[in-house]
């Protein structure tokens, strides 16, 4: 039996110079716009999109109860068609620093790949939402104010979703005015009755409050025969 062995071994990779004489390189046309109208290209997120020397970006501090070490967050972004009427802030790429090690090669890994997801451009919320519902199976940790983080991954989702918040991809949850009232008007009443006193307690929702399957939060409380969230304002008796 003839013995074949594998000898190619990956001794690096090349990396690809982009053209220097425009901001996007030449396949990129699909992706232009050149209206007729003479006016200047708008230019979209694009994954030959050069890097410029210098980017925006934004570290967010993130300890949990999980790590003695605290997380940095880097998310730089890119800003597109700057001075224009179609300039926008997407973005570009997303580090993690710390000092525990214990995850390194699987927080590299995720970071490459959603930095690789940002820069592919189109609609790159749903990284939010596949993030958020990761859950660690040793168990989630509670963040102060009665949130419950299902793992370390789920609250990186949350640090993204608030990121694009702020620039301005991702809309802010807003409660209408209806439901905002029925939550105050809930909490005074369920406060009034039980006669809580929770002045030292952590949490801003009522002690003894449940957790909401909706948003998260410890702020579910029996009001009437019908179990009502005081943050989200989810009811179950509508
Ligand atoms: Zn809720």
């Amino acid at each position: 039996m003839s013995k074949t062995k594998i000898t190619r071994k990956i001794v690096g990779y090349a990396v690809k110079q982009a053209p220097v004489k425009d901001a996007v390189a030449d396949n990129a046309e699909p992706r232009r716009e050149t209206p007729e109208t003479g006016r200047a290209e708008v230019i979209r997120m694009h994954e030959k999109l050069e890097r410029p020397e210098m980017l925006i970006g934004s570290t967010y501090k993130v300890k949990t109860p999980v790590s003695d070490h605290a997380m940095y967050v880097t998310i730089n972004d890119i800003v597109l068609n700057e001075g224009t009427e179609h300039e926008k802030r997407r973005p570009f790429e997303i580090f993690i620093n710390s000092k525990n090690l214990d995850h390194y090669q699987w927080i590299v890994a995720l970071t490459r790949i959603i930095s690789a997801v940002f820069r592919k451009g189109g609609d790159v919320t749903f990284l939010v939402d596949e993030l958020k519902a990761v859950f660690d199976p040793r168990g989630g940790y509670w963040k102060a104010g009665g949130k419950f983080m299902p793992s370390i991954i789920a609250e990186l989702g949350y640090i993204v979703e608030k990121h694009l918040i702020m620039i301005g991809l991702l809309a802010k949850p807003e409660l209408n005015e209806e439901q905002r009232k029925l939550i105050e008007q809930k909490r005074a009443e369920f406060e009034a009755a039980a006669k809580q006193q929770d002045a030292f307690s952590k949490s801003e929702y009522p002690e003894g409050a449940q957790l909401c399957a909706k948003c998260s939060t410890a702020a579910v409380i029996m009001m009437d025969g019908c179990m009502t969230c005081l943050s989200c304002g989810d009811s179950k008796c509508g």
